[in-house]
């Protein structure tokens, strides 16, 4: 069988899981006023699918299910839910190839971090399932004994999620499973890059059984026009958005008038420093695993190295050895390592960072060129001897390149971290273990990674600090986001 033959295959099993229109009220639907939108492979430029792209109306209806299912779902035993919920963890692992393969297709990844993401986005469906059975309230005596105090927990309601495109199952899953779990009603619009994951989950939702309105998928072509509307409408009562932090400022200012609930899991810069007293060759394959997962495009990817003088020279030189032999390539095809990034656009913006940093001083060591040829690939690139002030060691890269700067102090090193206005994820390597405790006292983020390259994990709170967000996803902490509190004051009964 040729390339392309396999090529054609893979991607008609793939997208035979993917509707291509709206899930509202249990029922797929064309938008109501016929609008479409395209959704292209990075990797080729070709459209892929076409599909319904929701307008305010859609939405409207979307949210009108949600809110009549609201008090049904509400009081679905958790077991019930619990048990939804592991059927639809169990089908996502009978498809897993049907969507690595989807993924890989609408954003590029490469397969191998496609079924990465599908065991991490599945995982938070059984890990919810598991917590869904276990939401408790509490009882107690007042201090004077004059009262008995009850406290209940109660699913916050109607929920609205936006979610990006660079992690398109993990960002669905790591909302709609505690919500569900929680007894909430879902809203989903994904990004309109990559909307056929949300639509394939939404179908799996459905086949397992989860009632109509309960989870309601709306991808759309004008984002704002068709969520504004619903953030100003009094039956939501929570909105949880990942994304870049200029939209996510822009979404908890129209939350204000709706004294919504939020969580905003924001954009990312997320330092990774490594001391001489370092394993350094472990330091060097974490390094290229936390910057070239999803070829850089994740909120905690390492995004600038902080290397201890002394080592800073051999750390480069091995870093550029091995980002400079990664393969490029279709992420369908076995072997690449590295695909193109999701957009002309977003490959325009890596690269106009690579410029600024190399006209402030910073040397090309590999990498640092737009490639010719089809689709948005951009090389893997290690920036050296980086000025500890040029502007690519604060800004969200989003792409395979990796800027190498050096220092001498530990105070050094942790005043630059924490002079960022973000604080989602940081990464440290050292052999001092009192060193480790002392970065997680003082370095001003949400996620550390010590001596390790993937922290993410569905048993674990993820989230960020200063601008990189409010709230946490996963855990016991993810949900806590969809529980309302109420406390019910009780006479003694022995009064
Ligand atoms: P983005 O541009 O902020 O978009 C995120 C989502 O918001 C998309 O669904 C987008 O829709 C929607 N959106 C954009 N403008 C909107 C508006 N005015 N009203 C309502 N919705 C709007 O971010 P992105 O480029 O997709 O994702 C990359 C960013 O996400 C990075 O900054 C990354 O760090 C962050 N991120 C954070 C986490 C975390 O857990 N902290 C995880 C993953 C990603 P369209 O697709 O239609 O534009």
């Amino acid at each position: 069988m040729t390339e392309q033959h396999r090529h054609a295959e893979v991607t008609a099993r793939a997208l035979a899981i993917a509707p291509t229109e709206l899930f509202v009220d249990g029922a797929w639907r064309p938008a109501a006023d016929g609008a479409t939108l395209d959704v292209a492979n990075p990797a080729t430029g070709a459209v892929l699918a076409t599909i319904a792209s929701a307008g305010p109306d859609d939405a409207r209806a979307a949210l009108d299910a949600a809110a009549s299912a609201r008090d049904d779902w509400a009081r679905t035993p958790a077991r019930t839910r619990s048990e939804l919920l592991r059927a639809a963890f169990e089908r996502v692992h009978e498809l897993s190839e049907e969507f690595a393969a989807l993924m890989t297709l609408e954003m590029g990844k490469p397969l191998t971090d496609a079924r990465a993401e599908v065991t991490y986005g599945a995982e938070f469906l059984r890990w919810y399932a598991e917590e869904a059975v276990r939401i408790n309230g509490r009882y107690a005596a007042s201090p004077e004994g004059n009262l008995r105090l009850l406290t209940v927990r109660r699913p916050v309601g109607p929920c609205l999620f936006i979610t990006p495109w660079n992690f398109p199952l993990a960002m669905a899953t790591r909302k709609i499973a505690p919500a569900l779990a929680a007894g909430c009603t879902v809203v989903l619009k994904p990004a309109a890059l990559t909307p056929l994951t949300s639509l394939a989950l939404a179908r799996v939702l459905e086949e397992v059984g989860v009632p109509a309105g309960v989870v309601n998928v709306v991808p759309t072509a004008s984002a704002g026009a068709v969520t504004d509307p619903l953030l100003a409408d009094r039956r939501l009562r929570k909105l949880s958005f990942t994304g870049s932090t200029a939209v996510g400022r822009s979404l908890l200012r129209t939350s204000a008038d709706n004294v919504l609930r939020t969580s905003m899991e924001l954009g990312g810069c997320a330092p990774f420093i490594v001391f001489e007293d370092a394993d350094l060759d472990l330091a060097v394959e974490n390094a290229v695993r936390t910057k070239m997962r999803n070829i850089g495009q994740a909120c905690n990817a390492a995004n600038s190295f902080h290397v201890q003088r002394g080592v800073v020279e051999a750390f480069t030189d091995r870093l550029t050895e091995r980002l400079g032999s990664l393969p490029i390539g279709n992420g369908l095809d076995a072997g690449v390592e590295v695909g193109p990034l999701v957009s002309e656009d977003a490959r325009a913006d890596v690269d106009t960072l690579v410029r600024d940093a190399v006209a402030a001083g910073a040397r090309v060591a590999t990498g640092g060129a737009v490639p010719e040829g089809p689709g948005s690939f951009y090389p893997p690139t290690v920036l050296a001897d980086v000025p500890a002030d040029a502007a690519i060691l604060g800004r969200e890269i989003f792409g395979p390149v990796a800027p190498v700067t050096s220092f001498d102090t530990e105070e050094e090193v942790l005043a630059r971290a924490n002079a960022s206005e973000v604080g989602l994820a940081g990464y440290l390597h050292t052999g001092d273990m009192a060193r480790v405790l002392r970065f997680a006292e003082r370095l001003e983020v949400g996620l550390l990674g010590v001596n390790s390259p993937a922290i993410s994990n569905a048993a674990a709170p993820f989230g960020g600090v200063k601008h990189s967000g409010l709230g946490r996803e996963g855990g016991p902490e993810g949900i806590e986001e969809y529980l309302e509190t109420v406390y019910v004051g009780l006479t003694d009964p022995f009064a």
